[in-house]
């Protein structure tokens, strides 16, 4: 049985240790739906610095009146500006337990950036996710993406609908697609992809990386990453379902 929010299983720690989960992938990949159904199930915070850079331009400050245009134009906002702010994220009390990266690290220097952060706080290898899906598919998934402004979640044209057009399922908020998921923007974002981020792969060569073919339902996906995570998880009692 595939976990959800109902079947509901502590995270009490990976091999006793805070848990450092990172997902990976082209932009489009399903990254932010697969750290949601992950969040409901272990109840950790998944942070996207995507979100967390949204918010700062929302806000209108220092940092995302400089992120604006970058994002606008599908570059990177700068190592530092988005190191620090992670690593002001990581301080808060929720992280305590284990937390979700999503869209981190982007580069190698961001990679190693978060080696001697993990480090500093005494905090594990992170386990690897990594969403692996063919170019050509991206484009039309991204153009056809809708998002809910107020909880984030994600919608497509093409297979993940909204009962009511336009409307988020869960909050009746008016659907908007990024201005970052027109068609030129998304070329540029997956060009800087595949200069600068993919070889951050390189730096995670180790037992921990797990590659997950993304271009599959949702569902399935997530079968897939349950299956990677689970011998990892202690349970909170020996039922085998975990409910309660
Ligand atoms: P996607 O993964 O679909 O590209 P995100 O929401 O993760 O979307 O990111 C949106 C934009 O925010 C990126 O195109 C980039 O400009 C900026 N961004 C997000 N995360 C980072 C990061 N770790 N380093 C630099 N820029 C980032």
């Amino acid at each position: 049985m595939t976990p959800s929010a109902e079947n509901y299983i502590v995270w009490i720690g990976f091999e006793g240790k805070t848990l450092v989960l990172l997902l990976f992938g082209p932009p489009g990949c399903g990254k932010g739906t697969q750290s949601r159904l992950i969040t409901n199930w272990l109840h950790v915070p998944a942070i996207s610095t995507g979100d967390l850079l949204r918010a700062e331009v929302a806000a209108g400050t220092d940092l995302g009146k400089l992120a604006k245009g970058i994002m606008a134009a599908g570059g990177l906002v700068g190592d530092d500006l988005v190191n620090a702010m992670l690593a002001r994220r990581l301080e808060s009390d929720d992280c305590r337990d284990g937390f979700l990266l999503d869209g981190y690290p982007r580069t190698v220097e961001q990679a190693e950036f978060l080696d001697c952060l993990l480090a500093k706080r005494c905090l594990p290898a992170p386990i690897l996710l990594h969403l692996d899906v063919p170019n050509d598919a991206l484009v039309s998934r991204m153009t056809s993406r809708r998002e809910c402004p107020a909880c984030r979640r994600i919608y497509n044209l093409l297979h993940q609908r909204p009962l009511k057009e336009g409307i988020c399922d869960d909050d009746r908020t008016p659907l908007i697609t990024r201005k970052d998921d027109k068609e030129e923007t998304v070329r540029e974002r997956l060009d800087t992809y595949e200069r600068v981020t993919r070889p951050v792969l390189a730096h995670y060569d180790y037992q921990n990386y797990h590659q997950i073919r993304g271009d599959r339902s949702p569902n399935y996906i997530f079968e897939e990453i349950v299956g990677v995570l689970e011998p990892f998880a202690n349970r909170n009692g020996n039922s085998a379902s975990g409910t309660h």
